[in-house]
């Protein structure tokens, strides 16, 4: 097969990971313009310090072993397979390398034979890149679930960043839907990351030349609306992967429904890509606003807010705490008030020192006042003129997109009859809206 036809295949099966973000877009050079995009394989991820960097992103097979039911390259299902070997996929990351086309690279595989043979041949690749051809740019690569601990260690040796997706968020999803992954072997690569990831860090402190384990971390994502655990179940779960292993990210995969399966939903359900989007949200505030899974939702109410987002509502189910003296709230306050991000809550810290702070000068800060105006007061006092009626205030907390889904005129809150057909989810949050408390 042609290596071109291999690339197209394996970048093409390498889409549905989302714990590298894709920029999955297909562009052709055009006369008077610079570049392209080529939908196979290459992506676009995030540098620790905020650089968007483009990583060469595909399977090294797609020959799976496995058989689970929400994947497009299971067992059972009918679709071309390819494989590469270590030398063709190592050459073309230095080809594209070379013509500028990436930055790095982003390895996963079908499980070829077995985790462990897998786990070699990944290891063959990174051993062609990192020690022939001395390659120094990023590779995230996908430990495979079930590879023994010392093939884990040397791609983590190999790797910036290492993942191993949990890809359900219960072990009961996993059972039911990847029949031939455990709990336990998804769990096991983890830890073993986790401890050497802290080992390592202990050693670069006592041997500057001490070799790099994951310098990256690690990351792992799991696939949403595939099976019935809530949103509250998904962020506990986040979180208590966050405290045990140290991951860096849990990316959240909405479930596209591209093979038909009696396990799934079907093939005309739509991707929860809300749901996505609000999990992603919460995981935000989770990892830089100090808040819990548990104050976000609970057993009873376990749904993100598909109208609000998880800052707000939070900020409107805890509306007795407002509002809050801006020149003497403490950064953890600050930090819940809607409109005011990580960077705001900061720098209102540094100017308050000088003096007390007016309303002009929160909004120089960067504070979003539409927002935080409803949640504050300032040397004592509410902003001027603040508009109390419900419908504006719930206007000024949603985003564009969410205040489509709410159409607001002369303030009277209407239902737009799409709408008509949606789910409890989306019908019980409307109510809720309706009898939120207000900060005034
Ligand atoms: S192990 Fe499962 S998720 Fe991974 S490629 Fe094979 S079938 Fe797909």
């Amino acid at each position: 097969m042609e290596l071109n036809e291999k690339l197209r295949i394996l970048g093409d099966a390498a889409k549905y990971d989302a714990a590298c973000t894709s920029s999955g877009t297909d562009r052709k050079g055009s006369r008077g313009s610079m570049g392209s995009a080529h939908a196979s394989g290459i992506c676009h991820s995030f540098a620790g310090d905020g650089r968007c960097i483009s990583l060469l992103k595909v399977l090294l097979s797609n020959a799976c072993a496995y058989d689970c039911a929400y994947c497009v390259n299971r067992r059972s299902n009918d679709v071309p397979r390819a494989s590469f070997t270590p030398r063709e996929l190592a050459d073309l990351t230095m080809q594209f390398y070379r013509r500028n086309y990436i930055e790095g690279l982003f390895l996963s595989s079908g499980v070829i034979g077995t985790p462990d043979n897998t786990c070699e041949k990944m290891i063959a690749v990174l051993r062609i890149l990192r020690e022939e051809y001395r390659f120094r740019g990023y590779i995230h690569a996908k430990a495979i679930p079930g590879a023994d601990p010392i093939l884990i260690r040397h791609l983590g040796l190999l790797a910036d960043r290492m993942s191993v997706n949990i890809e359900m968020p219960s072990s009961a999803s996993l059972t039911r839907l990847a029949p031939n992954k455990t709990k336990k072997a998804i769990l096991a690569p983890m830890d073993y990351m986790s401890q050497r990831i802290e080992e390592n860090s202990r050693d670069l402190v006592r041997y500057r030349h001490a070799p790099k384990f994951a310098p990256a971390g690690q990351s792992t994502q799991m696939i949403i609306g595939a099976s019935p655990e809530t949103d509250y179940h998904i962020l506990k779960l986040s979180e208590g992967l966050y405290r045990r292993y140290g991951l860096k990210r849990v990316f959240f995969s909405a479930y596209v429904p591209v093979v038909p399966h009696p396990l799934l939903p079907g093939a005309d359900t739509p991707p929860p890509l809300w749901r996505e989007h609000r999990l992603y949200q919460a995981d935000w505030l989770l990892r830089f606003y100090g808040f819990d899974a548990d104050e976000l939702l609970d057993e009873e109410h376990a749904a993100l807010h598909p109208y609000l987002d998880p800052k707000c509502h939070w900020a409107l189910r805890h509306s007795g705490l407002f509002p809050l003296e801006v020149n003497r709230a403490s950064h953890e306050e600050l930090l819940r008030v809607p409109g005011i991000g990580a960077k705001s809550a900061w720098r209102i810290l540094q100017a308050r020192r000088a003096c007390p702070l007016s309303w002009d000068a929160l909004e120089k800060i960067g504070v979003v006042m539409k927002r935080a105006q409803y949640f504050l007061l300032c040397r004592g006092k509410r902003k001027p003129g603040l508009e109390t009626r419900r419908n504006t205030l719930l206007a000024a907390m949603m985003s564009e997109r969410e205040r489509k889904r709410y159409l607001l005129e002369s303030g009277e809150v209407q239902q737009l009859s799409l709408f008509e057909q949606e789910t409890a989810t989306f019908l019980s949050a409307r109510r809720e809206l309706e009898s939120l408390p207000l900060p005034l």
